[in-house]
């Protein structure tokens, strides 16, 4: 037997996923201090994680459950589904409870998804859908978004071929913050073939406040209209780390994900910690509330610097800068992570999550020397 790892393998690797690149996840703390040299706090508004950590009861049932954690967790994660579907009003066999909402993608891709069928997407969008589909060695069809940075759906519906298995809908939209309105989305729903399955990702559905938003869910579809919805609880809930989210969909895809699921994916400090925050309608309002501040500091800071950030419905905002990659390097010597859309599809805008006030405020002073330095290194040029 030969066990030294370094050793090349005659095994191969499945067609589909070799010329693959991972899944992008930004810059991360501890690289961005190496490279910049930068030895302060660093404010990391790259991944759109929530701007405060774990609901209070959250952490404290993650402090009583910690002893659970001997076992193995409730397979399903039976009570956190079961309060789901309570919390929608559906039944607990509509709802697929995974380790964040990129299970839920991976999963649906996973077992439905053949070789010879198609995705449809608007783009650019969250990265993950192109992703799944080509690990799964199908299609990918894409169409762009409106100018306002929603899913253009009628643009989208031209995409729709007999191969299409599964059509998304970002809303707010991954990297823009655009919504569809439920009048468009109604619609859309109404005209998509039967052979097709919509996923809406609703990753950011809590810090809409546009009262065009479609909510609640079910008034998005015809009764008979089967239809995915994806949230999770990495953003307002702040438990990113955790990893749990979840799907609402009908019995039969649920069912279908949960063959190709691991059985105990969901750890159980992620599931309580989950059950906890959804009993507490008033922390989550109240930070909707700091978000939706703290965006519009966010948004009119970035206009007062003379650029023009899209309007975002999430915790957000994406603009143009300009070379992307560079501003975005620049800010980390200031100690600022942003994310540069490269890997979207678009080099000339940054996203930046919106963070506390307190955090927006050095982004956006960061950024005005940024913007200054690279305005004079243009002029001497
Ligand atoms: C963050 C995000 C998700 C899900 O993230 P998880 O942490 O896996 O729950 C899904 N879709 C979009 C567009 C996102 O931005």
């Amino acid at each position: 037997m030969n066990a030294n790892p370094h050793h090349g393998s005659a095994v191969t690797v499945r067609r589909a996923i070799d010329s693959l690149v991972p899944y992008s996840t930004g810059r991360d703390p501890e690289t961005v201090r190496y490279d910049s040299g930068f030895t302060g706090d660093i404010v990391k508004l790259a991944s759109n994680e929530g701007a405060e950590g774990p609901f209070p009861e959250a952490r404290r049932a993650i402090e009583q459950s910690l002893e659970a954690a001997q076992r193995y967790p409730t397979a399903g994660a039976r009570a956190l589904s079961a309060a789901l579907a309570d919390y929608h009003g559906v039944g607990p066999e509509q709802v697929l409870v995974a380790a964040g909402g990129c299970a839920v993608l991976h999963h649906l891709v996973s077992a439905l998804l053949e070789e010879h069928d198609e995705v449809a997407f608007c783009s650019p969008t969250f990265h993950l859908y192109r992703l799944e589909a080509l690990r799964a060695g199908a299609g990918v069809a894409t169409a762009p978004l409106a100018k306002d940075g929603a899913y253009d759906l009628a643009a989208l519906e031209s995409r729709i071929t007999e191969r299409t298995k599964l059509v998304y809908v970002c809303t707010p939209n991954n990297p823009t913050g655009g919504v569809v309105s439920r009048d468009a989305l109604r619609r859309f729903l109404e005209r998509v073939p039967s052979h097709v399955l919509p996923v809406i990702d609703e990753a950011y559905f809590e810090f809409v406040d546009s009262p065009e938003y479609p909510e609640p869910w079910r008034v998005q579809a015809p009764a008979d209209r089967p239809v995915v919805i994806m949230r999770t609880f990495s953003k307002v809930y702040g438990l990113a780390g955790l990893r749990v989210g979840y799907a609402l969909a009908p019995p039969a895809i649920v069912r279908a994900c949960q063959k190709v699921q691991n059985p105990y994916e969901v750890n159980c400090l992620a599931q309580v910690a989950a059950l906890a925050s959804l009993r507490c309608p008033e922390e989550l309002a109240r930070r909707v509330k700091a978000n939706q501040c703290a965006r519009t500091r966010l948004f009119e800071g970035l206009k007062v610097l003379g650029l023009k950030p899209l309007p975002s419905q999430a915790n957000f905002v994406c603009v143009e800068v300009g070379s992307a990659m560079k501003v975005a390097r620049a800010l980390e010597a200031h100690g600022i992570i942003v994310r540069p859309l490269d890997a979207m599809g678009d080099a000339h805008s940054i996203r930046i999550t919106v963070g506390t006030e307190r955090e927006v405020d050095a982004f956006l002073g960061a950024l005005a020397s940024v913007l200054e330095l690279l305005r004079g290194d243009a002029r001497e040029a």
